[in-house]
């Protein structure tokens, strides 16, 4: 189809909002309206951003164009080469509007704060009207959501998710929670004892097609001092990959969803996970179909209610729930860092290069795969940042960089609410601070370590055990008024003097140890000194 000399309405689709029936294509008239969507370097470099992210992007971006093509839409596509290619999406958009004729730029409202104000600064620069519209893909509007914040003194995950539950029936009968009870944590949560994991069959794969091929070249040349791996990209890239995908974990991995949610091996680092978290941010997914999908799998008694409620709740609750605080409390949010943590990311994060099994192996995954699930980026990775005191925007920018699912709205308020309470408990009741001997629990890590989670001192101490009563120490005062970290402060006044003493000496050495000297990677991929 060619392009209309005049452009009616320019539809503006980003990285993250591949969906034909998105809002934007409401009344598009193929012979007036035009689509829009570039590659841009700067998307790729303002966090360092791994390949597979990058890859998964650009290939999931470029079959969309080709499939919006194949319907006869004309899209505008700037594609990202070698070399050359605007930085930022704001310039790029000003680059193609001053070669044209445009009526009206339509968008849906993007999933990161700054890509919205760089589209409303281009949009005013070359003068032309921008329409942003609610994105439908999500089950709870941000009216909606500020409602509920405002009827709550303390906003807390478990009263939202209940709220939608009732208001879009799922999982509800006569009024009622669907197997008589809000949630099944006391099922759920198990670890796999010594044995490990049962057989689960592999996830599906899929293998990298000729689009996506050019793209992993691409990545591989330009991005090529970029950390990760792209010797194993198989994540979904196209609607049918992704609808493929969430059909393979309703089969084969729901029904013991909730029962191992929480648990963690070394060499499995999906276990029973879905796997979809990128497809869903992408959009190549709808909620509403992966919520019905995990229902159907009950009604037909496929899988049990502990562990369909278990997964519900992820997508129903925590993924909308995050989404609310984001757009709420953004851009502020973002600067947040309630506890004043100063230190600098270790750089091991970026290279998996610890003697610490339970952070090389949830790192080493990271930077194989760009995934590792809920518990290892909450009770690993995100525990030690924590009990080190690492400054929470660094703490974010890793967590952006590195996962194939991550895209600000979602990424940011798990990251520096739930993982670093530096929101001071907008996400959280209370930090979530735990000795080594939660990961000691939870999976077989601590088997091969050197190091021992009992010891809080000496030659075997555990750095988790350490760092996490030298943390408590550290905020004592602050968190003394919330009761829910009472037990855990009465067991710190337990310590005697001599025993705190000796532990904030050997917390002061890891850190030193951690940081001095070392160099770590600037969010540009270029390697600065400290
Ligand atoms: P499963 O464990 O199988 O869960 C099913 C789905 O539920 C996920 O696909 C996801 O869509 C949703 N979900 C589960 N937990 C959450 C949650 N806490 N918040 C929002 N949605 C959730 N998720 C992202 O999608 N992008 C991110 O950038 C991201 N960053 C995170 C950073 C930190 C520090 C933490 C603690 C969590 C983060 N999460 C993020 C949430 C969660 O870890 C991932 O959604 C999940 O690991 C994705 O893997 P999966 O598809 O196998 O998920
Ligand atoms: Fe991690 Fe400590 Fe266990 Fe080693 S002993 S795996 S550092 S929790």
């Amino acid at each position: 189809m060619s392009s209309p000399k005049t452009i009616r309405n320019l539809i503006i689709v980003l990285g993250d909002q591949l969906d034909v029936e998105s809002s934007a294509f409401d009344g598009f008239d193929r012979a007036k309206d035009a689509v829009w969507m570039a590659e841009v370097a700067g998307e790729s470099t303002h966090v360092w951003t791994h390949k597979a992210r990058i890859t998964i992007f650009l290939a999931a971006m470029r079959h969309f164009r080709d499939a919006l093509r194949k319907k006869s839409l004309t899209v505008h596509y700037h594609e990202l080469d070698g070399k050359s290619s605007s930085d930022s999406l704001r310039e790029a958009l000003i680059a193609f509007a001053a070669k044209r004729k445009i009526d009206k730029l339509v968008m849906v409202e993007p999933g990161e704060h700054r890509v919205r104000k760089e589209i409303e600064a281009a949009a005013r620069k070359v003068k032309i009207q921008l329409e942003v519209l609610e994105d439908q893909h999500f089950l709870c509007d941000h009216e909606t959501f500020d409602e509920y914040l405002a009827s709550r003194k303390q906003p807390r995950l478990e009263y939202f998710y209940r709220e939608m539950r009732r208001t879009t029936g799922i999982l509800i009968k006569s009024g009622k929670p669907v197997g008589g009870d809000w949630n099944f944590d006391k099922e759920n949560r198990g670890s796999f004892g010594r044995e490990g994991p049962p057989k689960i069959p592999s996830p599906r794969s899929f293998k990298p097609d000729a689009v996506t091929r050019k793209v992993i070249k691409l990545v591989e040349q330009r991005f090529a001092d970029h950390p990760g791996s792209l010797e194993r990209f198989d994540w979904p890239v196209t609607r049918d990959n992704a609808r493929a995908a969430l059909a393979d974990f309703i089969e084969n991995r729901l029904p013991h969803f909730g029962e191992y949610q929480d648990a963690m091996w070394t060499g499995e680092p999906f276990l029973f996970h879905a796997r979809i978290s990128a497809a869903l941010n992408l959009k190549l997914l709808n909620p509403r179909e992966v919520i019905a999908a995990a229902e159907a799998a009950y009604e037909k008694k496929k899988a049990p209610i502990e562990a369909v409620e278990g997964f519900v709740r992820q997508i129903l609750g925590w993924r909308e729930y995050v989404r609310g605080i984001y757009w709420h409390f953004m851009p502020e949010y973002l600067d947040r860092n309630e506890l004043k943590a100063d230190q600098p990311l270790p750089p091991f994060y970026w290279t998996g290069d610890t003697d610490m099994n339970c952070l090389r192996e949830s790192i080493g995954q990271t930077l194989e795969y760009g995934y590792a699930h809920h518990i290892q980026r909450l009770m690993v990775t995100g525990l030690f940042a924590l009990v080190l005191g690492v400054r929470p925007r660094e703490v974010h920018e890793w967590y952006l960089a590195v996962y194939v699912d991550a895209v600000e709205w979602v990424e940011l308020p798990n990251t520096l609410g739930m993982s670093q309470y530096a929101d001071g408990g907008i996400m959280a009741s209370k930090p979530y601070a735990a000795t080594g001997k939660y990961i000691q629990r939870m999976s077989n890590y601590c088997v091969d370590c050197r190091y021992d989670p009992a010891e809080a001192t000496g030659e075997k101490a555990c750095p988790f055990t350490t760092l996490y009563w030298d943390f408590l120490h550290r905020h004592q005062k602050q968190l003394g008024d919330n009761h829910r970290m009472a037990l855990q402060l009465k067991n710190l006044e337990r310590k005697s003097r001599d025993e705190m003493k000796t532990i904030r000496k050997r917390a002061e050495q890891i850190r030193v140890t951690l940081t001095v000297g070392e160099t770590r990677p600037a969010p540009s991929g270029r390697r600065r000194k400290k």
